[in-house]
């Protein structure tokens, strides 16, 4: 099993599939492909927010109530630029965190690749699922404003998003160096071989997008024969923290559960989705969407409702598998005369 993930939404479900496959007493065969846009350097430390979230939610280090950083850190770091340097103080880390960084930044700069460095990292914080970057050549997002007199300037994501508290609107989401860049070793094969891809529920405009605008990366996911299931990170019209009802509405997307599955688009009209997974209150209106779409309660408590997400899921996804298996026998019938063909009841 595969998934596509952010930051705190990925690193959530993350974690309920490593409980899930613990309690099921399975070896962990599920890959992770993060983010990677939201990457920038601060402090002249390499930091990668979305590879961290997952690793440290993963490692069970991660806060879970800030839903970023590690649980317990100080920040007697971060209070000293503030005090000396205020300017280069607004993107809070904690002192681990710095450790963290500071970790990743001299493996890096030793020649090591991002991947190298993310499985070393999570090895050594004992986690056992494969967290891949999407890419190890940089693609950052950036956020575009009108200026005056027909101009645009630009800045980058971590400025906007967190110096700035996603203000104001901006005109779009450009990810000016995704073409050059390529899939990091391992992210085409854990597409192409995984039994189920899930593209977790994350934030579709700037977690999401930039993984599947790497150039190879969403024909994977397309051309996948697995089936491919979402999971909705928007609960009753409102996502379930941060700002992506205004990351939606700078591309003109609800912020509505069926809205962000018609945006990934269904599988038979040239999108990528087989099936949706919504909230038990959004049912009703996900239902214009062609694909399937299954209910559970969606939001992650690290206890009991972790294991339904799961286990609604995985029915999903086997559902659409059945129905994908039956499709392709049509598809392979429609060739063969009537008298021989073969003929399912779904
Ligand atoms: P970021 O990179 O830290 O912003 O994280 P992601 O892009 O992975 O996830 C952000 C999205 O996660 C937001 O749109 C939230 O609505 C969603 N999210 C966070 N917690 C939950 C949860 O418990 N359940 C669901 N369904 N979505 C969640
Ligand atoms: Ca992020």
């Amino acid at each position: 099993m595969t998934f596509l993930s952010g930051g705190i939404g990925g690193a959530r479900l993350a974690y309920a599939f490593q409980q899930w496959n613990r309690r099921a007493g399975l070896p962990c065969a599920f890959t992770a492909i993060v983010n990677v846009g939201d990457d920038f350097t601060h402090l002249g430390l390499r930091v990668s927010p979305d590879i961290d979230s997952v690793t440290y939610h993963l490692a069970d280090l991660g806060d879970q109530h800030r839903g970023w950083g590690r649980a317990g850190d100080t920040d007697a770091a971060i209070r000293e630029v503030q005090r000396v340097l205020p300017e280069a103080g607004w993107f809070q880390l904690g002192d681990l965190d710095i450790a963290h960084n500071a970790m990743r930044t001299h493996l890096l700069t030793e020649g090591l690749t991002l991947s190298e460095v993310t499985a070393k990292l999570t090895a050594r914080y004992g986690v056992d699922m494969r967290v891949l970057p999407s890419t190890n050549d940089p693609s950052p997002t950036r956020v575009r404003f009108s200026g005056p007199n027909g101009t645009s300037v630009d800045r980058g994501f971590q400025e906007w998003w967190v110096r700035d508290r996603a203000e104001p609107l901006p005109q779009s989401f450009e990810f000016p160096l995704v073409a050059s860049t390529s899939p990091a070793p391992g992210v085409i094969e854990a597409i192409s071989g995984a039994d189920v891809v899930v593209i977790a529920p994350s934030n579709p405009i700037v977690s999401i997008e930039p993984i599947l605008a790497i150039p190879g990366i969403r024909e994977a996911v397309e051309r996948v024969s697995a089936p491919v299931v979402g999971i909705s990170p928007i609960i009753a019209n409102k996502p379930v923290r941060g700002w992506a009802d205004r990351c939606l509405q700078v591309e003109g997307v609800d912020c509505t559960a069926s809205a962000v599955a018609e945006r990934y688009g269904h599988r038979n009209e040239g999108g990528l989705l087989d099936g949706w997974l919504v909230d038990e209150g959004d049912v009703t209106s996900s239902r214009s969407f062609p694909g399937r779409v299954a209910a559970s309660p969606l939001r992650f408590t690290r206890g009991e409702e972790d294991f339904q997400i799961v286990d609604a899921l995985f029915e999903l996804a086997a559902k659409c598998e059945m129905q994908r298996s039956v499709n392709s026998h049509r598809s392979v019938n429609s060739l063969i005369p009537q008298s021989e063909r073969i003929t399912h009841s779904v």
